[in-house]
């Protein structure tokens, strides 16, 4: 007999959350904290989504997204999740770019950017001062038709190397690029600048323990291998329920951090939505996917300190489809040393590429091999310029691909940060067609990443609340 993933689950909830990204999660825990009944459903083995692990014999645990996040996931994990998560947060100082424009190191907040702004780039103080508060004081509510193109024109005219300091990072952060709204890049790169680049001691199988066992204690219902097949609707467009592994399961309220236009498109008969909502959702842009290598050293084995994050590229200047080309020209890496996982002897590095799913996913599979393959050794070659002796010290390599991301994840093309900006409308348009139906994921670039996620998981939450408690929800 196969394994029930589902046994002991009643057949209500109040609400029902379709998979357990940090969004997902958030809102789950929000939820029951409050009093409702949830009931989370994952199709993997693991929760977290893109916020995970794996680990490799030989006692080697890699980390996908561990690479930084803003301050704000401090203060959002203790509200919202535990004083233990929120304090395991730890800043990572060693940020550093190596490319033929320029060769740095930063602590990558406003200060550290103002000093090298003025000292190396030149520009006058009174322009980066001005830079910094348009940045910071852009919203939601700002013109969507200024591209982040056309902001750094206003500030940086012709100053290619300025554009690629302030850009370069956040391409690798969220996928944006400089022709989205200019709003989109003044958030995220805004709240990096206020205090850095920060990451989670313990490594991301520690902080999903923790978060599992908080939402245990808050009483969310969580089963794993639960794949959902379908979002019921009834015919005057409310939420009646889910069918997940083939079972019926009734509930008032839905929060899917499914892919957004998975849940839309998918999930969803179309006669329950308007046709111009279908349209809508069909014309959302998708955000790109990543490659990455994982490199393990072999135990008690290190390297000296070369940074934490190096945006490592030999392309001129900064140009976004080189970024994305299959001929890489462009990698991030995140070193992880003991200290990552305090008690642990192991050092290991990760490579991330930002990649088009289209260039992966037609490849025969000896092709697809072949290029892995590739992918690895090349990645070691470009690593052997900052750490010599790496070849001789390493014990494990593995390389990951869109089609890896789009498996365990679900995401449309392994998509890495959700959706282009207009994503965010279709999100929060979703319960004006079907009352009770929620979305809380990666979605219009600013709610992406992890604190993106995890503040959108909230924001979620707090309308799902609501809708539950008021006569008729
Ligand atoms: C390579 C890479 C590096 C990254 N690096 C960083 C970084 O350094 N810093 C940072 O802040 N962010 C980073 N990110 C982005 C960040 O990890 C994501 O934006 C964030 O984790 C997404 O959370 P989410 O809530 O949108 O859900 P996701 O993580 O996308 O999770 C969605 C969940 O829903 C489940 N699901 C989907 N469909 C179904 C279904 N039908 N039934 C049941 N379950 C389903 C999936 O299995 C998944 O678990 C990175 C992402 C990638 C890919």
């Amino acid at each position: 007999m196969p394994k029930d993933f589902l046994k002991g689950t009643r057949d209500t909830y109040d609400v029902v959350v379709i998979g357990a990204g940090l969004a997902g999660l958030t809102s789950a825990n929000i939820l029951a904290r409050a009093g409702h009944s949830v009931l989370l459903l994952e199709h993997h083995y693991q929760l977290g989504g893109m916020a995970t692990w794996f680990k490799r014999k030989g006692g080697h645990i890699f980390d996908i997204s561990l690479h930084g996040f803003p301050v704000g996931m401090i203060k959002s994990c203790r509200k919202y999740w535990t004083k233990e998560i929120a304090d395991s947060i730890v800043q990572l100082k060693g940020i550093r770019f190596e490319n033929p424009q320029f060769s740095l190191r930063t602590s990558f907040d406003r200060e550290d950017f103002t000093r090298i702004l003025i000292k190396k780039f030149a520009v006058a103080p009174e322009t980066v001062n001005r830079f910094f508060d348009a940045a910071r004081g852009m919203n939601f509510f700002d013109d969507q038709s200024r591209t982040t193109g056309n902001l750094f024109e206003e500030f940086f005219p012709g100053r290619s190397d300025v554009v690629r300091l302030l850009m370069e990072p956040i391409t690798y952060a969220n996928g944006s690029t400089l022709e989205d709204p200019a709003i989109t890049y003044g958030i995220v790169f805004s709240n990096f600048m206020s205090k850095g680049v920060f990451t989670f001691e313990g490594g991301t199988d520690r902080l999903v323990t923790l978060m599992r066992a908080e939402m245990e204690r808050n009483g969310v219902e969580i089963r794993i291998r639960s794949l959902v097949e379908k979002i019921e609707v009834s015919p005057d467009r409310r939420v009646t329920g889910v069918v997940v592994n083939g079972r019926r399961i009734g509930c008032r309220a839905i929060v899917s951090n499914a892919n957004l236009k998975a849940t839309v498109l998918d999930l969803v008969d179309p006669e329950r939505l308007d046709p111009a909502f279908v349209e809508e959702a069909r014309a959302v842009r998708l955000n790109n996917s990543s490659c990455q290598v994982y490199l393990a050293l072999k135990p008690g084995r290190h390297f000296d300190d070369v940074g934490d994050l190096l945006f490592h590229s030999e392309h001129r200047g900064f140009d976004v489809q080189a970024m994305l080309s299959r001929s890489i020209s462009s990698r991030t890496f995140s070193f992880y040393y003991p200290r990552t996982r305090p008690g642990s002897d192991r050092s290991l590095i990760v490579s991330s590429t930002n990649a088009n799913y289209r260039d992966w996913a037609d490849l025969s599979e000896d092709d697809y091999q072949a290029s892995k393959n590739d992918l690895c050794e090349t990645t070691v070659a470009c690593l052997e310029r900052y750490i010599p002796d790496v070849r001789d010290k390493i014990d494990y390599v593995e390389a990951s691909t869109p089609r890896t991301f789009q498996h365990y994840t679900r995401h449309l093309q392994g998509a890495s940060f959700g959706t282009k900006f207009e994503g965010l409308k279709v999100s929060r348009d979703l319960p004006q067609q079907v009352v009770g139906l929620y979305h809380a994921g990666s979605v219009g670039i600013i709610m992406s990443g992890w604190l993106g996620a995890v503040n959108y998981g909230v924001i979620v939450a707090n309308d799902v609340d609501k809708f539950l408690t008021i006569p008729g929800g």
